[in-house]
């Protein structure tokens, strides 16, 4: 593409800044810009006018429907579209579009998930314009993006509790900013560049997986000979298919805006991964959103098929999604940056400090954020950060923590003289120096943390909206106490001392995947949390609750409704996993077994038919393998099936039932899976009715 194209296209369809500089009065572009660069309330009046030349301009983009668009606690987006068209009484119509429809919506919010909220409340769901995320133009509808909400407002969704955790963050971390002697920045602002992870396979052979069809991965597939151990996939050239695939995906991607910006090959065969550059915590989820819907849609107009699920294949590496995040003031300061001055050093270990003592204290909250049951499969399995979350830090950084842990100063390279924090050099950090461990879950990179636990299907909403909320309240502690101190620089080096001393259990430099640090891990006393199930009961510790409530994220009913969901939806997917792989079992597998068993049966009759003294031993050894293998599979499809059927007749909560799928169900279908896998690899491959890995892997 020329780079004139690049640039003509680049936000083309997104109602931006330009475009709104271009069309609004400048009273209500002043206004409005008030609202989404300070959070001011919105003036209706203003509404009224952004709303009309936003139609105004859709409408030339080829729009014919509006939609809030939304995002409800199932994980992926909802829309309603909706026509401008009016009319009017002489029998024909207008277009029409009022500030009271760009603000609010009423959907109906029966539908969507609510953990009970709705049973509570109301059964009405409202919408709200969030003005901090550009309204874009997609296939002719004018998507506004919107927070959801109940009649009460509780949070029905995953955008609202992030807003207000960047609201809180943004508080709190003015508030330290200040005590630093920042007069200048207004907010802080969290920043987010998420790197996504996906499979793409051929769409012929995925349609005859009912598996991938229905729950995202495979529930059978023998290993195939090739697997990912060449380790020639990474970075490797990008085959032609693929190239174009992201070549319209690119396109599709900077039209609205998105800053796709490095596109790779990953480490499984057929698995890829696309990072964008980084933009604010909202936006980023936003846009996150949005590229993996189109990818699924790209992926199929070439005929592809997007796998998002965490593991969609067994024994290849997973995806997952790694969330890089900062802070940064609106004029522009990274606080993550370690800076050049000892003025800059200092208020950089305060931040720094502040998210180590956040992690460590809520690394159950964290870990909760990236629960779902496709995680369970990558993390802990030596392809993905272990369940437990630690923090790498490189060396550098952990030495001069070290130092101020034992002297409550960083002496490095000083001559002598006063061990004051705020005067002690650190010395210039290379990223590259930073960035050399891969298996740790949260990894400083130079001005950033890098969280890697996050599912490659899973909006990173939660997962912000948390680490947000945590690193809000470890700053408001922090600011309580410097607003109060009488030596500002003696308190400062005091509170770094504690933070340290009480904290650098969290720090861990070498191998994650490794089985020493598992108990390592444990000596230190940090949560060893390898399930979904077990991770989903930290959202109602009270830690975690009064957390939430403080700072306006949460409330205890919006976190218990949480919980239900979340505990619902792995229950579900393990019912519908189980479910499935019952289906394929009884209606596919075995059928094609028998038919193999029949055809090497008859191969042994018509050997002794011809009455020539040949041997049959092939025959029958094979028959007796796959004939005992045919009778465990089928003992196996009922043993899934009864643990499936009883699931009814469990009593308790929601927790014993999601626990019942996790320890009974779920453990069914891999010991019939693993038979099934066995088979696999006996029958004639033109029987078996599956496409195999290799074929899935190899092929695209
Ligand atoms: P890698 O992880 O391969 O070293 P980079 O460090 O360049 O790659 O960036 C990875 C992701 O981190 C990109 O999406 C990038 O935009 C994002 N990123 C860079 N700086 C920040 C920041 N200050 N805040 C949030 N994300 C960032
Ligand atoms: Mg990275």
């Amino acid at each position: 593409m020329q780079e004139k194209t690049l640039k003509n296209i680049f936000r083309e369809n997104v109602f931006n800044d330009a475009v709104m500089r271009e069309r609004l009065p400048k009273q209500t572009y002043n206004a409005l810009r008030k609202t989404i660069d300070e959070g001011l309330p919105l003036d209706p009046k203003v509404a009224d006018v952004v709303a009309n030349a936003m139609k105004d301009w859709a409408i030339e983009k080829g729009a014919t429907h509006f939609t809030h668009w939304f995002q409800p606690l199932t994980g992926i987006t909802a829309e309603k579209h909706e026509s401008f068209i009016s009319p009017t009484p002489d029998g024909k119509v207008i277009t029409e579009f009022s500030g009271k429809e760009l603000i609010k919506g009423e959907p109906d919010a029966s539908s969507f998930p609510s953990g009970g909220l709705r049973a509570t409340f109301e059964a009405r769901g409202y919408t709200a314009w969030d003005c901090t995320s550009p309204a874009f133009v997609r296939d002719n509808v004018l998507y506004i993006p919107t927070a959801f909400c109940s009649y009460t407002g509780e949070a029905l969704d995953l955008k609202t509790p992030l807003l207000r955790s960047m609201e809180a963050l943004s508080k709190e971390a003015l508030r330290v900013l200040r005590l630093f002697g920042n007069t200048t920045s207004k907010r802080v602002i969290t920043t987010v560049g998420p790197e996504q992870e996906y499979f793409l396979i051929d769409k012929k052979l995925y349609e005859k997986r009912k598996d991938l069809i229905l729950t995202g991965r495979t529930l059978f597939g023998a290993k195939p000979p090739k697997g990912q151990e060449m380790e020639d996939h990474y970075f490797g050239t990008i085959r032609e298919r693929v190239s174009t695939f992201m070549k319209e995906l690119d396109e599709e991607l900077w039209k609205l805006g998105i800053s796709a910006k490095t596109e790779h090959n990953e480490v499984a065969p057929a698995q890829h991964e696309l990072a964008p550059i980084f933009n604010t915590t909202n936006i980023a989820t936003d846009h996150n959103q949005l590229t993996m819907d189109i990818m699924k849609k790209v992926a199929l107009r070439n005929d592809l098929v997007c796998l998002l699920h965490e593991k969609p294949f067994a024994g290849v590496n997973g995806s997952g999604k790694h969330n890089n995040w900062s802070m940064s003031t609106d004029d522009g300061i990274n606080l993550l940056d370690p800076g050049k001055t000892p003025h800059e050093n200092a208020q950089f270990l305060v931040f720094l400090c502040s998210v180590i003592k956040a992690i460590d204290e809520y690394a159950d909250l964290l870990r909760v954020s990236c629960a779902t049951p496709g995680n369970d499969h990558r993390l802990g399995a030596n392809e993905a950060p272990p369940a437990i979350i630690s923090i790498f830090l490189g060396d550098q950084l952990t030495d001069i923590l070290e130092q101020i842990g034992e002297n409550g100063g960083a002496t490095n390279s000083k001559q002598g003289g006063e061990l004051k924090i705020g005067v002690t050099t650190l010395p210039t950090l290379h990223k590259d120096s930073t960035d050399r461990n891969r298996t740790s879950p949260f990894a400083f990179t130079g001005n950033k943390f890098e969280f890697r636990m996050v599912g490659s299907s899973s909006s990173i909403a939660t997962a912000n909206y948390i680490l947000n909320t945590i690193v809000a309240e470890v700053l408001s502690e922090v600011a309580d106490r410097l607003e109060n101190a009488t030596n500002f620089d003696e308190e400062v080096q005091k509170i770094l001392k504690e933070i340290v001393t009480n904290h650098k259990r969290v720090i861990f430099n070498g191998n994650g995947y490794s089985e020493e640090w598992v108990k390592e891990a444990e000596k230190r006393g940090l949560p060893n949390i390898s399930s979904t199930v077990d991770a989903i009961p930290a959202l109602l510790k009270d830690k975690n609750v009064k957390v939430m409530e403080k700072h306006g994220v949460l409330s205890k009913v919006e976190l218990e409704s949480r919980y239900e969901i979340m505990l619902e939806n792995y229950t579900k997917t393990i019912n519908i996993e189980a479910l499935t792989m019952l289906d394929i079992a009884k209606r596919q597998l075995l059928p094609s077994v028998i038919k193999f068993i029949k055809e090497v049966a008859d191969s042994i009759n018509a050997a002794k038919g011809t009455g020539l003294d040949v041997t049959v031993d092939a025959q029958s050894d094979l028959l007796n393998e796959v004939s005992s293998l045919a009778a465990e599979f089928k003992k196996r499809i009922d043993i899934l099936e009864n643990a499936v059927n009883n699931a009814s007749n469990i009593e308790g909560d929601s927790f014993a039932i999601a626990k019942y799928y996790r320890d009974e169900v779920f453990v069914k279908m891999s010991e019939l899976r693993e038979i099934g896998d066995k088979l696999e690899t006996l029958v004639d491959a033109d029987i078996w009715p599956l496409p195999t890995y290799a074929d899935m892997l190899f092929y695209v």
